[in-house]
């Protein structure tokens, strides 16, 4: 059977350098292996969203020469392909962990967690939570309700490790519970989390492979207990190394790291840009102006 893969961004701004890089790793995983690569555009979070941004991604990603089989402008049989339009089938996930108690209301304000001081996460910012609302009785969850309190939802987070074999980074081990403690699937204003979000869309598009960026390595975990809960199959991942700025620090479309505009602005061509993209990548040495088609067969591809 032939193998799916995806490239999924989030329209918050124009795709920059590190983006891109990894959208050709993703491609070119993809075509290497005769794959379906398929665009998806992660749009739920809408007050992130930038207003034109999709289509600016959409036709950078062309202007590299990258194409896809399915996607928002091209469609396909597993669409639609904006996240902002599969409303209903994250419902009906969320239904289906309710109906089995897997996941709980919780009505606890982000004041009350940050007052609970727990236990800080080991690496990330974000505060384990402390489980405060995972026994609630049906009667308190009621009475709750009752008095307008509308809650978020989150995982019951079963105890011990999730292991996986990362394609690029190897042997990976997590211990959510320890981590980020029992995780939120939907927010209390209504937005479906991106950790469910991604595993319905990557179940549902019959996604065989993940290639994404090194900083999604951390939530894999958590999507791989969300895929056994909704007895999917988990998908393989390859996390590729992030691009850094100068001073090593990762680059990020909130510190306005630079799209394609400014290269295309001073005449770089879209062979000279993929050459050296591709060489930042450690997959083509010489940094000569290339496509991302010559590069199917060229690139000295490090992962199998
Ligand atoms: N939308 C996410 C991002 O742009 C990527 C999600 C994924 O590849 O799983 O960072």
């Amino acid at each position: 059977m032939r193998g799916r893969q995806r490239y999924a961004p989030s329209p918050t701004g124009d795709l920059h350098m590190g983006n891109l890089q990894t959208a050709l790793l993703a491609w070119l995983a993809a075509r290497r292996m005769h794959d379906a690569f398929i665009l998806r555009v992660e749009d739920l979070d809408t007050p992130r969203v930038r207003p034109g941004a999709t289509a600016r991604m959409l036709a950078d990603l062309r202007w590299l020469g990258l194409d896809w089989d399915e996607g928002p402008d091209v469609g396909g049989p597993l669409g639609p392909y904006l996240q902002s339009r599969r409303g209903d089938l994250y419902a009906s996930a969320l239904a289906r962990l309710r109906a089995r108690g897997l996941i709980y209301p919780c009505f606890c304000s982000r004041a009350t967690l940050a007052r609970v001081a727990s236990a800080p996460a080991i690496e990330d910012a974000t505060p384990v939570y402390p489980g405060t609302c995972r026994n609630l009785t049906d009667a308190e969850v009621r009475a709750r309700i009752a008095v307008g309190h509308v809650p978020a939802w989150r995982v019951r987070v079963p105890s011990g490790t999730i292991q996986f074999t990362d394609v690029a980074m190897g042997v990976q081990e997590q211990d959510i519970v320890r981590k980020v403690g029992d995780f939120i699937v939907r927010r209390s204003d209504g937005v479906i989390a991106y950790q469910l979000a991604v595993v319905v869309d990557d179940a549902l598009m019959g996604i065989t492979q993940v290639v994404r960026g090194a900083d999604l390595l951390d939530s894999t975990a958590r999507q791989i207990l969300l895929f056994e809960l909704l007895n999917w199959p988990v998908p393989r991942y390859l996390h590729v190394p992030l691009m850094t700025d100068a001073s090593g620090a990762k680059l990020s479309k909130r510190t306005s790291a630079e799209g394609l505009d400014r290269y295309r602005q001073n005449g770089a061509t879209a062979m000279a840009v993929v050459g050296n993209l591709a060489r930042v990548a450690g997959i083509w040495p010489s940094g000569a102006p290339t496509t991302p088609a010559a590069l199917i067969q060229t690139a000295a591809w490090p992962w199998r």
